[in-house]
């Protein structure tokens, strides 16, 4: 799998996976990022290894999202994933448009 799309809780355990799914929305085809949240969260090792058992799909802001090993709490924002890929894309094509 791939590890960059690893929901991490502070202390490194993976919560769950980052997945960009196919939605219909206006009757136009786009992506929706969603978190699939794993009943137990797992070390970086034991996820690149075992596929996680999904608890819960989240579409949409969570603001605790507990680890099951160290018990410490991170958000998930829809939001700011979105955003920070929005950023991106635009400051390539800015780029892209200064050298051009
Ligand atoms: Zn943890």
């Amino acid at each position: 799998m791939d590890g960059l799309n690893w929901k991490r809780c502070p202390g490194g355990h993976v919560l769950g996976e980052i997945v960009r799914e196919a939605v219909v929305y206006n009757g136009r085809r786009m992506y929706a990022t969603r978190l699939k949240l794993f009943r137990q969260a797992m070390t970086e090792a034991e996820a690149d290894v075992i596929p996680g058992s999904v608890a819960a799909t989240i579409e949409g802001t969570a603001p605790e999202l507990y680890c099951s090993i160290c018990d410490a709490t991170t958000p998930w924002i829809i939001g700011q994933h979105e955003t920070e890929r929005l950023v991106e894309r635009w400051v390539t094509k800015r780029r892209t448009l200064v050298q051009g």
